[in-house]
């Protein structure tokens, strides 16, 4: 969904840019408002994506074999069974 925004957001950047060039005041308008657009959006998404990096690394991982443990309550390492609570 960001990503559509994204495009699009650049897509009228690019329409605006060529309107713009020939002398239009919404050529102009519409460049504006598409970099605004996109810059928005491609922040949100970097945002997006610290917060998930956030959170990969918060997620506990098992003792034996390293991997993620995914959230719940395991008493078990899904992925090899060791033990996770001491
Ligand atoms: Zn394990």
């Amino acid at each position: 969904m960001g990503m559509i925004a994204f495009v699009s957001g650049v897509a009228f950047a690019i329409i605006g840019f060529e309107l713009g060039v020939r002398g239009t005041l919404i050529g102009i308008l519409l460049a504006r408002i598409g970099s605004f657009w996109a810059i928005y959006f491609a922040y949100q998404y970097s945002k997006l994506l610290d917060q998930l990096k956030k959170m990969a690394t918060t997620f506990p991982t098992c003792p034996k074999c390293g991997k993620e443990i995914p959230q719940g309550n395991y008493a078990f390492c899904p992925f090899c069974g060791a033990p996770l609570k001491s």
